[in-house]
């Protein structure tokens, strides 16, 4: 039988087809981690805002007579 470490708790989970949360001891474990998960890219996606600024440096109309 293989086993793998739950990723959230690091209980042994027995890697088989009744497993259904697998890698996951649980459902509870499954969703703690896609939490973290998403958590963490919409910190990256934050960051990316503030980086991107869409500032045009041309294309203004300068006309001073
Ligand atoms: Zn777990």
């Amino acid at each position: 039988m293989l086993t793998v470490n739950c990723p959230t708790c690091q209980t042994i989970v027995d890697w088989d087809d009744e497993s259904q949360w697998k890698p996951f001891c649980s459902e509870r474990c499954k969703l703690i981690d896609l939490g973290d998960w998403i958590d963490e890219k919409h910190k990256i996606v934050d960051k990316d805002d503030k980086q991107e600024y869409l500032i045009p440096d041309n294309g203004l109309p300068l006309s001073r007579d």
